[in-house]
Order: C-alpha cells, then structure tokens, then sequence
C-alpha cells in the first residue's frame, strides 16, 4: 500500500470485542506513521496483578483498587508489536488467558480503577503527540471519555457471531483455544457486563462513525478508515 501521510492528532476507536478493532487499529496507525494504544491490554494487565495478588471477583472491591491501582502496567505505543508490561515482565500472552477475561470486565467496572487508567491513557496520549503527533487509541469508552475531543471517531459493530468467531481465532493466535460456544457465551457475557456498567458503559460517542463490519474485510474496513482521516484532514 502507498504511504498515505502521516497522522496528525487523535483517531479513537471503540466498539465491543471481536470488532476488528485491535486488527485495524495497529494497522491504521502503522500505515500512518502514528503510535497506537489498546486500552483493553491495560484494563487486562491490572486485572492481571489483582488475580496474582490472591484476589478475585469475590474480594472486597477496595482491595482490588488497591492492587488495580497500583499495578506498574507499562503497554507499547509500538503498532508493531502486542508488547506490554507489568511491573516490567511482558504479559501479553497472559492477560489473553481465561482467568484474566474472566475477571476484566468486573475489575474495570471500579470507577477508581477506570480513573487511573483513563489518567494513564491521557498521559499517554499527551505524551505522542506531543512527539511523533498522531496516535491511534482503541477501546471502549475512548471517544466518549478519554479524549471527547479526538479529530475522528469511530464505533466499530458487527454480529455477535462474527465477533466470536474473529475473538476465537485472535485467541488462538495467542496460543488459547476455547470451545466456539464458550467464546461466544463470554462475548455476550463482556458485552453485556461493559454496556450496563454505571461508570463509562460502552456506547458509540454521540459524534462517533458507526462502521458494521459484518461484511467487510480487515483491508476494506482499513481502506474506509483511510479515507475517513484523508477526508478530515488529518493527514500531513
Ligand atoms: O479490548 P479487550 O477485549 O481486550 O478489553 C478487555 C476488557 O477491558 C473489556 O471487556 C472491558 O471490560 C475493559 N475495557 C474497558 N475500557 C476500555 C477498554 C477495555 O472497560 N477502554
């Protein structure tokens, strides 16, 4: 593909799981030239240490803030690589695990955990583009909380069996095999605990493009986000 330019600002993406999002995302920022944060390795690295600190959905919600809170999680903004850490171990490959997409929905439901990830996201964000200048931010309350003011944004949707299909095969890149009806029940699960939550619940921001990606391939649905930053000017 011809480089398109470079990405001037914030594009932030947001939608269920299975969407294609973290696909499109890291493609769109690469092909740009721009940093990338998926803020859902963040939510799954804190849930991470609260699950090695002995706790689980069932402990008191101030110890899990606690851990939460406190968790040294340090994700790439590299749209190369999947690379984030925790306490300075890389656990991409473990926060795809079972226990932790168990338990992420439940521990970022805390509104002190979400707000200091959403300080981190922000500090993060602040920081490119203040110097490569243009980041590509994926998740689920992204357009709507962490950067309102973001030059685009787009919801990505499509059918819940699309989605479990597309999760169950990212998994098992990660090295996870699930049953397909297991990860289809655990999408419905997510989606249904991440849209009713009180704090940020997932919802496409009022400004937001809706994008149905149902039919439509990883390279279409990246050529559409291409045309959508050209067409704002977003490009340099
Ligand atoms: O994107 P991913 O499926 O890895 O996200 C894992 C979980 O993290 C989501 O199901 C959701 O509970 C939480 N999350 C969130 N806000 C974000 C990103 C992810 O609450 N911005």
């Amino acid at each position: 593909m011809a480089v398109p330019g470079k990405l001037r600002g914030v594009v932030a993406m947001d939608g269920p799981s299975g969407t294609g999002k973290s696909t499109v995302s890291r493609r769109l920022a690469a092909a740009c030239g721009a940093a990338y944060l998926d803020t859902g390795a963040m939510y799954r690295a804190a849930t991470l240490a609260v699950l090695r600190a002995g706790l689980d959905e069932q402990s008191p919600a101030a110890d899990i803030v606690a851990v939460a809170t406190a968790a040294d999680v340090e994700p790439t903004t590299d749209p190369e690589t999947s690379r984030i850490r925790l306490a300075g171990e890389d656990v991409a490959a473990e926060i795809r695990g079972v226990a932790v997409t168990q338990l992420v929905s439940a521990v970022s439901a805390l509104p002190a955990v979400r707000a200091a990830l959403v300080r981190r996201q922000r500090a993060i964000i602040a920081e490119e583009l203040g110097g490569i200048g243009g980041i590509v931010v994926e998740g689920r309350d992204i357009g709507g909380v962490v950067t309102p003011d973001a030059a685009l944004k787009v919801y990505l949707t499509a059918s819940e069996e699309i989605r479990a299909a597309r999760r169950g095969r990212q998994d098992a890149k990660a090295g996870w095999t699930a049953d397909p009806a297991v990860t289809l029940a655990d999408v419905r699960r997510r989606d249904r605990l991440d849209s009713t939550r009180a704090t940020s619940p997932l919802h496409a921001a009022a400004d937001a493009l809706i994008l149905d990606t149902d039919d439509l391939s990883v390279d279409a649905v990246l050529a559409e986000l291409l045309r959508l930053v050209a067409e704002r000017g977003l490009l340099t």
